[in-house]
């Protein structure tokens, strides 16, 4: 097993995750099996509790867990699916060792950070790695053929508390592994001066408080608005003790599936081929055939999308949805604009036209709480007399239902009791959920079968009868009120296995109006766009 382990300096928000997954990518395409792990050095379990306005978006595992929106990109940029073990965090290593403490598995001993903490991350660490893979499209768990590397990105930046621990477990993994079996990856910023001038002494004081830890990066990715000056890689692979041709440029840029691409021409992955005496399996084109449709796109049709959410100032709780938005639109060659709508600010206004002006399409995103309800369910209203492509996800599928039940089943006062006591609870909590009332111990979180019926948009879109999506819900459509809201061409084209849990909600007649009890955009992949997404646009771009 080989390991690349990738560290960040400087500050946090430089894209680590993101670098970590593109030399994902450019590995595999050289044939490599790729088993991403990231180490988020804070105490929850997972990031299911966490409030999105902190953290950004909660990304959903097929498995349920609810995990770092960095596990989102490993996903993509890979095309793996990953499971609740490729996250790690601080909490999950310490609950670990105080278990086996109160076990007594310590025998008496003193349980301290070295060794006991550093020995379950390096354990955990070493068994994930060997651990097989699971396919995209549940096709079971592939074992490591050929070769694997795994690749570890430790959260936070080097100098915090919180990542000491690991950063000594992985500099102990890497006397007791081959030395061409270990590489470290070190991420930082080289900022501009007033006078344009590239600063390297952030990147060198990252770097010496790395070095402080007896570890020495192999590779220091910089990034910077501009690409690097020669003269400045010099400097830094002087000052910092690494070759040159180690010191890679990393730019912002427009696409981050194009980040790859950048750092393929930086020679990074040659470089890690080299250090870790790889020879390439196979050589694969379809990433870069990929961007190549991208930029095409982007010179193609524009459509206009609005997104009615409440964290709208903060795109990030909504990156999967805006990744799956590309990926479709890669694939149908056209380019998107997102309106950012504040759900609340539909609410004291009958002006909805001014809102909505030149939009071809509505997306209702997932959310929670009341804040923004009414202004999401006018949305809905808005797309549905107006005959505007629709697609709900999550709590979108859900206001839909009240939406219908209200409008077109004539239930007024038709509401969730996520929100408010009401006389028609089409939106509730099944029977077998009531009384468990534990926050993150009720959702209904992952991978779900869902049922389509014959001869239905849904049966369409999908093009089978038979799909898995991932969920991550608490609330249900109320069994008791499907046959009051099936009229006037609005139907459930899709339930759980037993027929009791409502998964897809269709208009007939309209010209497209698809709803969702499920979070298709956790399984969209740059390269395979998910299929409501792609339908979604598709009907955007047929409306005059
Ligand atoms: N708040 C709703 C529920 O818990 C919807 C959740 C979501 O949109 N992810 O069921």
């Amino acid at each position: 097993m080989k390991y690349i382990i990738v560290t960040g300096g400087v500050m946090s928000g430089l894209g680590k995750g993101i670098t970590m997954a593109s030399i994902g990518r450019l590995l595999k395409n050289r044939g490599y099996t790729i088993v991403p792990i990231k180490i988020d050095p804070y105490i929850n379990i997972d990031a299911g509790t966490m409030n999105p306005y902190q953290h950004g978006e909660v990304y959903v595992l097929g498995d349920g867990t609810e995990v770092d929106l960095d596990l989102g990109h490993y996903e993509r940029f890979m095309d793996v699916e990953l499971g609740r073990e490729h996250n790690i965090t601080t909490g999950v290593i310490y609950a670990a060792v105080i278990e086996r403490e109160r076990k007594g598995e310590y025998l008496g001993q003193t349980v301290q950070i070295i060794p006991h903490v550093t020995n379950e991350i390096k354990a955990r660490i070493r068994s994930v790695a060997a651990k097989p893979l699971q396919g995209l499209q549940g096709g079971g768990a592939e074992p490591h053929s050929g070769g694997a590397i795994c690749l570890v990105e430790i959260g936070g930046t080097v100098g915090d508390i919180e990542s000491m621990p690991f950063l000594e477990a992985v500099r102990q993994m890497q006397r007791e592994e081959e030395d061409t079996d270990f590489l470290f990856v070190h991420v930082t910023l080289v900022p501009f001066t007033a006078l344009n001038e590239q600063k390297t002494k952030p990147t060198q004081h990252s770097v010496k408080a790395l070095r402080e830890l007896g570890l020495q990066p192999d590779i220091i990715v910089c990034r910077s608005k501009k690409p690097l000056k020669e003269d400045v890689k010099e400097k830094i692979a002087m000052f910092c003790n690494v070759r040159k041709e180690a010191v890679i440029s990393a730019p912002d840029t427009e696409d981050i599936y194009e980040v790859p691409l950048l750092l393929e021409k930086e020679g990074i992955a040659e470089y890690i081929m080299k250090k870790l005496q790889l020879a390439p399996l196979t050589e694969q084109q379809e990433w870069a055939q990929m961007v190549e449709r991208r930029k095409e796109s982007a010179r193609g049709k524009k459509v206009c999308v609005a997104i009615v959410g409440k964290y709208a100032e903060l795109e990030d709780s909504y990156l999967s949805i805006k990744e799956a938005i590309k990926h479709a639109a890669t694939e149908l060659g056209c380019r998107v604009e997102l309106r950012w709508i504040e759900a609340e600010d539909l609410e004291g206004t009958d002006r909805l036209d001014s809102f909505f002006e030149e939009v071809q399409g509505i997306l209702v995103p997932g959310g929670f709480g009341p804040r923004g309800v009414e202004g999401k369910i006018k949305a809905i209203t808005y797309a549905r007399e107006h005959e505007i492509p629709f697609l709900g996800l999550c709590f979108g599928f859900q206001l839909a239902v009240i939406e219908a039940a209200r409008h077109i089943a004539h239930l007024p006062d038709a509401h969730s009791t996520e929100h408010c006591a009401t006389p028609h609870p089409v939106i509730d909590l099944l029977e077998e959920q009531q009384g468990v009332d534990e926050m993150g111990g009720t959702m209904r979180l992952g991978d779900y079968e869902v049922f389509i019926r014959k001869d239905t948009l849904a049966e369409r879109v999908y093009g089978k009868r038979k799909i898995v999506e991932r969920h991550r819900h608490r609330y249900e459509v109320n069994p008791a009120y499907i046959e009051q809201i099936e009229r006037e061409g609005v139907f459930f084209s899709g339930t759980d296995r037993s027929g009791t849990r409502m998964e897809i909600l269709e208009i007939e007649g309209h010209p497209f109006f698809f709803a969702t009890q499920f979070h298709p955009e956790f399984k969209s992949r740059p390269n395979k766009p998910s299929p409501p997404f792609k339908a979604f646009l598709k009907a955007c771009l047929q409306k005059p």
